[in-house]
């Protein structure tokens, strides 16, 4: 018997879960690595309408604790932290994670993507004082108040649709006036009287840094260059997520936006390591991809090893 793990899953979204779920039905006693979100954006939304075999839908934490339920009811095992850094040169990998190493067969990257940001002068200072990129956790803050939501897709949407629960008022800014939001979403905001869509229109500033409190977006109209100010308490962001996977750079291949690039659906260019959901997945990023690779990575896994004889 050695330390050596058979398989370690970084990320406990979708992917994740689904990963652990399966090799641990495969006596492969995963070790799922939480990352430094656990529960991925699953944990972030409200009602997911679109996970097969909801027909009222299901609120995301509730759906993605399952999924943890079900993985821990096999075995895997999950442990708080992230890795920081990889030695995927050879087998077994080596994983640093806080103070701790861990050496591992095989290894399922699974750490999907996190919040981007517009990177304007004044939004980090903004961070938890009015600037959010999860409506769910910090709408609550902002009752009877005038929001801002940032976005042109689903995400937006879904933002500035929950955020009416709290707001007087809420103003979708979107630099376009084409909307990648599927249409249902799209119409669901259009006929709610309480969102005001503001097209091709840019955020150069949010205020005020001094007050420690967001009072008032800096906006810009991109076709007449008009500038004005949008009074406002809150900034909530829906533009897209970035890849968790800088950890790797040099040993994984990314594409020019820094999302793990994969054939056959899972694999990366070392062997032993695959890659699911939305740390590789640029086009489809839906719950059910993410745990559809999930499962595609674990069967890899389970392949390999018997291959190898484990
Ligand atoms: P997305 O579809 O990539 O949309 C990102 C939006 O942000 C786009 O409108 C984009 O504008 C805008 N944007 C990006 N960078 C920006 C910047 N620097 N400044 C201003 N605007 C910027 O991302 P998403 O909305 O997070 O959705 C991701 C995936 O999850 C999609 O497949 C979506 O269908 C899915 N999703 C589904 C649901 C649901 O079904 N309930 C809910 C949420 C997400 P441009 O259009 O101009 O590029």
């Amino acid at each position: 018997m050695d330390n050596i793990r058979n398989v370690v899953i970084m990320g406990s979204g979708c992917a994740g879960h689904t990963a652990a779920l399966y090799s641990a039905r495969a006596n492969l006693k995963p070790l799922v690595l939480e990352g430094h979100e656990p529960g991925g954006q699953l944990s972030l939304t409200t009602l997911v309408e679109n996970f097969p075999g909801f027909p009222e839908g299901i609120q995301g934490p509730e759906l993605i604790e399952n999924m943890r339920k079900q993985a821990a009811r096999f075995g895997a095992e999950y442990q708080h932290g992230h890795v920081v850094s990889a030695d995927l040169s050879k087998r077994p990998f080596t994983l640093h994670f806080g103070k701790e190493t861990i050496q591992t067969r095989t290894l399922i990257v699974a750490s999907g993507a996190s919040a981007r940001w517009l990177g304007l002068p004044n939004e980090q200072a903004l961070i938890g004082h009015g600037v959010s990129s999860c409506a769910t956790c910090d709408g609550f803050f902002f009752s009877g108040k005038e929001i801002a939501v940032i976005g042109g897709g689903d995400s937006a949407m879904e933002e500035a649709l929950f955020l009416t629960r709290f707001a007087t008022k809420v103003t979708l800014i979107h630099r376009r006036d084409q909307f990648r939001a599927s249409k249902i979403m799209l119409d669901r905001a259009r006929h709610n009287g309480k969102i005001h869509f503001l097209t091709d229109t840019v955020v150069d500033d949010v205020l005020d840094a001094s007050k420690k409190e967001v009072t008032a977006l800096k906006l810009r109209n991109v076709k007449t260059g008009k500038v004005w100010e949008l009074t406002a308490s809150a900034m909530f962001l829906g533009i897209g997520h970035v890849p968790n996977a800088k950890m790797f750079a040099g040993q994984l291949d990314t594409d020019q936006d820094g999302y793990l690039k994969t054939t056959n659906y899972v694999f990366t260019r070392v062997p032993g390591v695959y890659a699911c959901g939305d740390v590789q997945d640029r086009r489809y990023r839906q719950a059910i991809t993410a745990a559809g690779t999930g499962c595609m990575a674990a069967l890899e896994v389970e392949k390999l090893l018997e291959e190898e004889g484990r």
